[in-house]
């Protein structure tokens, strides 16, 4: 099959799996406001989306300036349950301050969300597509790891989510049409079927275009005419 019927194929079925299984009671994926995403993705690093959906929900009401004015130490007690809740803190209020002095343009830039502290690539694309809807790939070790099995695209360097050209591929992958929805499909895809340990191939909507299902067949096959 070729590359670009592929991808298509994957979009489609990206998508698909959101409107009929993704996760839509996550808070962060109600919202289009920049800042509560970008909240919601400070919240969400090494942590799981069921420990920050509680803290998200008790500082989604509070604006920037609010965040600022509270004492650092109350703050690091509501994100206590997350673990790191000192350095998420200070963080947090760090950039509430950098959003009040743009008036809020930092959320809209790439290099300036990039340049906050915390705050690298994958947390960039995912509140400018969210929030503005800019195809950006949601680009973490679940996308990785799919992007490897369906297609074969794989990365050599020490750390393949700060690879390039592995990047590259990923921009690749978005639609320009309904990439949220895209994304999040991606996501709760990679967390339910195509999980690290056991990926359910056989229920799997994409199974017909997956390299790695296709060589799992082969050498079943081949094993079987032994
Ligand atoms: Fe993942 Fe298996 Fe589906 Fe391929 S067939 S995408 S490995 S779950």
């Amino acid at each position: 099959m070729q590359r670009a019927a592929k991808i298509h194929l994957f979009q489609r079925a990206m998508i698909t799996y959101w409107q009929q299984n993704g996760r839509h009671e996550l808070p962060w994926r109600k919202t289009t406001s920049a800042w509560n995403i970008l909240l919601a993705e400070v919240l969400l690093r090494k942590t799981t989306s069921a420990q920050a959906a509680a803290v998200y929900e008790s500082l989604a009401p509070y604006s920037p300036a609010e965040i600022v004015g509270m004492d650092q130490a109350a703050l690091a007690g509501l994100l206590q349950p997350l673990g790191i809740h000192q350095v998420r803190a200070k963080q947090l209020q760090q950039i509430a301050q950098a959003v009040i002095d743009s008036g809020g343009t930092v959320l809209e830039s790439d290099a300036a969300l990039r340049a906050l502290p915390g705050v690298g690539r994958y947390i960039s694309n995912s509140v400018r597509c969210c929030a503005f809807g800019v195809p950006a790939p949601a680009m973490d070790t679940n996308l990785i790891r799919v992007m490897n099995r369906v297609f074969g695209w794989t990365s050599h360097r020490k750390r393949p989510r700060e690879d390039r050209k592995l990047w590259q591929c990923a921009e690749a992958l978005v639609p320009d049409d309904m990439p949220r929805e895209f994304n999040w499909g991606m996501l709760d895809f990679a967390a339910a079927i195509c999980t690290q340990r056991k990926p359910k191939c056989e229920q799997c909507p994409i199974n017909e275009i997956c390299t790695y299902y296709a060589a799992n067949r082969q050498v079943q096959a081949l094993e079987m005419a032994e």
